[in-house]
């Protein structure tokens, strides 16, 4: 298996072109911002396309600013063109109320980011279109499930809570041969574990849309909220563009001056949180008190061949988000879990991950799946995202509170 481009290299994001305003020679973007833009005549203003970049019609519809970063955007990921939208969350809602209509079903994998099933159960379902969950690690699973009804496929590499990874490759084949659709939530790749559009190398094989919560890494302040939507076919990218426009989205400038600043150091922010995710699994693969590390790059984590596969070539050592979930004991109850938690100090409970700051959720895993997984140890998931500290201060803090609360 081959990844030529190097993971990490982001030196093309960071010297991606900018045009400044005449005799300003500054690296750093403009902001704009407006509702209207003027048109000098009656006749420009009717000759003007706001569909194509070709020229600027209204606030909504793009300015410099956005128009910037919605290129960063494919540089990072490997697209050609994007869409911004207010969350993660309704890019992909976005994706599915521009590729679905009554009487289509979609597909979603069992462990998928929790609001998009329960968008698939609540809006989708009442538009009349219907759905089902497969099994991500099994693509014999997906291939059984797709019908003539099927119009899109969800992939998530890995699942952001119970952290399997999918055979990425076998399933983007499957819905090739079928010739469905085929979406992927890239938040935890990021346009740096792998390519999403040419996961090969080769340029042959890729999805055919990236969703991407802008919120996580490439916002990596934990102070915005954007989505965005890429592709690289232009009449499924219109297809987007139109139901976009049509629903009304939008995001703001100074957010998106925000996502810009923060781009060019996305590479060593994944990196650091990388690593110290994978010191952290490894303390907790030492405690007795864990029964089980989710981790791609965990020996042992189910799909972790898969993320070696894609994300670690020829033996490296591989790229991986800051985030891990662990396996605590049957033995303990979800009370003294949540004690766990609570003793905490460094690591604060919240949603979200990328950010500076780390974070703790306990899950109820029973609660979020068809059936308990096979591959998953029985037991309470905790899940961990890295901020920035110093490894050896959270794991001090790790240790203060099992040894409060999860004694034997
Ligand atoms: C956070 C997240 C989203 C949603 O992003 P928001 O900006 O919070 O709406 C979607 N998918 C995954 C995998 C996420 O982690």
């Amino acid at each position: 298996m081959k990844n030529d481009a190097a993971p990490l290299d982001v030196t093309h994001l960071i010297h991606h072109p900018y045009t400044p305003p005449a005799d300003f020679e500054a690296p750093q973007p403009g902001v704009f911002k407006a509702s209207t833009v003027y048109f000098p005549s009656v006749a420009a203003m009717r000759q003007r396309e706001w569909k194509d970049k070709s020229a600027y019609t209204y606030g909504l519809h793009g300015t410099p600013t956005s128009y910037l970063l919605e290129e960063r955007l494919c540089a990072l990921e490997g697209g050609l063109q994007c869409v911004l939208v207010p969350s993660g969350l309704s890019a992909l809602s976005t994706v599915a109320l521009a590729t679905l209509q009554t009487g289509d079903e979609v597909l979603l994998p069992d462990n998928a980011y929790g609001p998009n099933k329960a968008l698939a159960e609540g809006e989708l379902k009442a538009f009349g279109i219907t759905h089902q969950f497969y099994d991500p690690l099994n693509p014999a699973d997906l291939a059984a499930r797709i019908t003539p009804r099927t119009r899109l496929v969800w992939l998530e590499a890995p699942g952001s809570v119970s952290m399997e990874f999918p055979d990425l490759l076998a399933l983007l084949r499957i819905c090739r041969e079928k010739r469905v659709l085929c979406a992927l939530d890239n938040t935890w790749g990021a346009g740096l574990a792998f390519k999403p559009f040419d996961l090969l190398g080769d340029g042959q094989w890729g999805v055919d849309i990236s969703a991407h919560a802008l919120t996580k890494y490439p916002s990596g302040g934990g102070d915005v909220l954007m989505g965005s939507i890429i592709t690289r076919d232009p009449a499924l990218h219109l297809k987007i563009k139109l139901c976009h426009m049509r629903l009304g989205l939008g995001v703001g400038a100074n957010d998106v001056e925000a996502v810009l600043r923060s781009l060019p150091s996305i590479g060593i922010r994944y990196q650091a949180q990388d690593h110290s995710a994978r010191a952290l699994a490894q303390w907790w693969s030492e405690q007795p008190q864990c029964a089980q590390v989710l981790h791609p790059a965990w020996p042992g984590s189910p799909g972790h061949a898969h993320w070696q596969a894609l994300c670690a070539p020829q033996g490296s050592i591989g790229c991986a988000a800051g985030l891990f979930s662990v396996m605590i004991a049957e033995r303990y109850s979800q009370t003294q879990v949540d004690a766990f938690c609570d003793r905490l100090k460094l690591f604060k409970i919240g949603y979200s991950w990328g950010g500076p700051v780390s974070l703790v959720v306990p899950y109820n895993i029973r609660a979020m799946r068809q059936a308990w997984p096979a591959h998953l140890a029985p037991g309470t998931l905790v899940r961990f995202s890295m901020g920035l500290e110093a490894v050896a201060d959270l794991q001090s803090d790790l240790s203060q509170a099992l040894a409060a609360t999860l004694m034997d």
